[in-house]
């Protein structure tokens, strides 16, 4: 969507990825197959490219930094990437630049699991510090008895124990910042998960003006601490009475902005390709209230039914094998802004 969004923007695309058929590659102008920390497809990335970005969160920062030290624009930065894999650095970061998480503790083995229990209590979600999403490394404590098949669960790696975050529901918020600082941000989406992935964001959410601009003061805040340049997607857990707390932040367009594409002028995609290029940014202002359901696995069967509903519009990201579970694409429907 990356590329096909820069295409009609005008510029030409070369994506590096592991596996030749990516749909991505089959879409851009030049396709790269290699790892993605190979050292002569990175130069030749940099050497062929006026600016460079990704939109996967596991690729290797170290493979951004040597874009960079090749002189490469590219954005965002391998710092931002960096923080955003690990859980730890992560939730350090954002109650540093002064964005509210719940209570977190580092965890480095079972010992660590037992002095956060006498901490801050039960239950805890213990998450492995790096490679988890989706909900995947992840493990209620909710007794001292069961430390070590929790550890064993979470992955037995490097952990964080976190204190339970008690929302109402779960929101977030889609903002770009340019090359010379500006920032856009994007309605609030309200999302909804089911076994840790999500499966529908409805945008706008309903909300009130405080909760959108306390969204929209938290954005403005981690944007401005990680000098950041693109889209990034932030989650954000809605507590009785408004209060908000960050969950975490992808350092890339997010599924949780695919609305934008029916529901914007112009979309997280165009947004972000607009960014890092150094263009201005454009208008977030929805123009529809966008109902997105995710198509995972064989769900994408339907889609000559969903291809029939007048005020559907179908995504399908042409991955060849429809495993369980696997995004294969989405649905958007259209309704109406409240008058
Ligand atoms: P994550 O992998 O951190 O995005 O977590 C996946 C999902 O687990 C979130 O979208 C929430 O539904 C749930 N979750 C994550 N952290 C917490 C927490 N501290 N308390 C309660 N639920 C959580």
């Amino acid at each position: 969507m990356l590329a096909l969004a820069a295409a009609r923007l005008g510029f030409d695309v070369a994506v590096l990825d592991p596996a030749p058929d990516a749909p991505a590659a089959r879409v851009a102008a030049k396709a790269i197959a290699a790892e993605y920390d190979d050292p002569a497809a990175l130069a030749l990335l940099a050497q062929i490219s006026d600016a460079i970005t990704f939109e996967f969160e596991n690729v290797p920062a170290a493979a951004i930094q040597t874009l960079a030290d090749l002189g490469a624009a590219v954005a965002p930065s391998g710092r931002a990437l960096a923080i955003s894999q690990d859980r730890l650095a992560e939730k350090t970061f954002l109650n540093a630049a002064g964005a509210p998480t719940v209570a977190f503790a580092a965890v480095g083995g079972p010992a660590d699991l037992a002095e956060a229990l006498k901490r801050h209590g039960a239950p805890l979600l213990v998450k492995s510090r790096q490679g988890g999403y989706d909900g995947k490394g992840q493990a209620w404590l909710e007794r001292a008895d069961d430390i070590d098949a929790v550890w064993r669960a979470a992955g037995a790696v490097p952990a964080i124990a976190e204190t339970p975050a008690g929302f109402d529901r779960e929101l977030s918020v889609i903002a770009a910042r340019g090359r010379s600082g500006e920032v856009a941000v994007y309605p609030l989406g309200e999302n909804r998960h089911v076994g840790g992935v999500l499966r529908q964001t409805t945008a706008p959410a309903r909300t009130t003006p405080a909760v959108q601009s306390q969204a929209e003061q938290i954005a403005v805040t981690l944007l401005a601490a990680l000098d950041y340049v693109g889209v990034i997607g932030i989650e954000l857990f809605e507590q009785r009475g408004g209060g908000l707390l960050v969950n975490e932040f992808a350092p890339r367009v997010h599924n949780s902005g695919h609305w934008t594409l029916d529901g914007c002028e112009v979309d997280q995609f165009e947004q972000h390709i607009r960014a890092v290029a150094g263009w201005p940014l454009g208008p977030t202002r929805a123009l529809a209230r966008v109902e997105m359901t995710n198509l995972l696995g064989d769900e994408i069967d339907a889609w000559q039914a969903l291809a029939a509903e007048a005020n559907a519009r179908l995504w399908l990201y042409g991955k060849t094998e429809a495993r369980p579970g696997r995004k294969m694409g989405h649905v958007n429907r259209l309704g109406p802004l409240d008058p």
